[in-house]
């Protein structure tokens, strides 16, 4: 993990130029390429927007505001380059599903860029291996599971190799084994193809697991940090609207009758042992 694969400066935005408050107001942040980093905000915050510039459908009004791989977003005429390099999911899995096949969905982007059949052929194979649809190929992506069609929505995206990839809000749909599919399957596509991944959640428990978080609050960014750090500051997520994640919130159940914990347990297995090492205390 090396070179800074996007950098953020000072960035503030509103659709309408008329309307008092911004949407984005000051964003500065940098990702590095292979880093899985989550943006977690309460509904409205701006975290969707913020995706938009960095995929190129929202260019800035400054140049020097919004870098992708080297390429300032506020010349248009490299646009196309960074939509090419950033590939996203959105959240219904059923709006993003455009052939009558899985092979035809995923083929979908390579045909659009030109791409050599042969070459075709085995980017649709390599992908739907990746998300472990190989099997499905001339399904009807309809007949689905809403996990399944969001796989093959990230293998129509990994075809096109991408260098990051973000999940916009990607999993709320979904039902816990759904969920499940797919973060497993983009985690496996950051450690082993080192993929950047910015996975965009309302929901703490998806953002424990990331290298880093940015929590963003109208329109700013309130904390970032690593998941460590960031959990530690839980009067200020519960201020951005958001629910702390049960282990957390059963830690702060436990200060409150005086059962103070040393660390911050983010995980049930870790409460667990920090309340056995209590229990054997006594
Ligand atoms: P989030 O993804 O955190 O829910 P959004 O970026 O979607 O937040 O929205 C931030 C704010 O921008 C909200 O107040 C929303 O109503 C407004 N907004 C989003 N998209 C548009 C748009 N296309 N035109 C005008 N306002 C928008």
């Amino acid at each position: 993990m090396s070179k800074n694969l996007i950098s953020i400066c000072n960035l503030s935005f509103k659709y309408d130029a008329e309307e008092v408050e911004n949407v984005l107001t000051d964003i500065s942040l940098s990702i590095k390429q292979g880093e899985w980093v989550s943006i977690v905000g309460h509904n409205g915050s701006g975290k969707s927007t913020l995706a938009k510039f960095i995929n190129g459908l929202l260019t800035p009004t400054n140049p020097n505001s919004v870098n992708i791989n080297g390429i300032d977003t506020f010349d248009e005429d490299k646009i196309w380059e960074v939509r090419k390099q950033v590939g996203m999911v959105f959240q219904n899995p059923d709006n993003q599903m455009v052939a009558t096949t899985v092979r035809d969905d995923v083929a979908f982007g390579l045909e659009n860029t030109g791409v050599e059949r042969n070459e075709m052929k085995n980017r649709i194979n390599w992908a739907l291996q990746k998300v472990k649809m190989e099997n499905y190929l001339n399904h009807e992506p309809y007949r689905l599971s809403g996990g399944q069609k969001q796989r093959v929505a990230i293998a129509g995206i990994i075809a096109m190799l991408p260098l990051v990839i973000i999940l916009d809000e990607a999993t709320s749909m979904l039902d816990p084994m759904g969920r499940k599919e797919v973060l497993e399957t983009v985690w496996k596509l950051n450690k082993e193809e080192g993929i950047t991944v910015i996975n965009i959640t309302h929901d703490l428990e998806e953002a424990i697991f990331s290298d880093r978080l940015f929590v963003m609050n109208k329109g700013r960014i309130s904390i970032e940090g690593v998941p460590k750090e960031v959990f530690q500051e839980s009067q200020k997520l519960v201020e951005a609207g958001l629910e702390l994640p049960f282990s957390l919130q059963v830690q702060s159940s436990l200060a409150n009758k005086g059962i103070e914990i040393a660390r911050t347990c983010l995980t049930k297995e870790v409460l667990v042992n920090e309340l056995w090492k209590l229990k054997s205390k006594t």
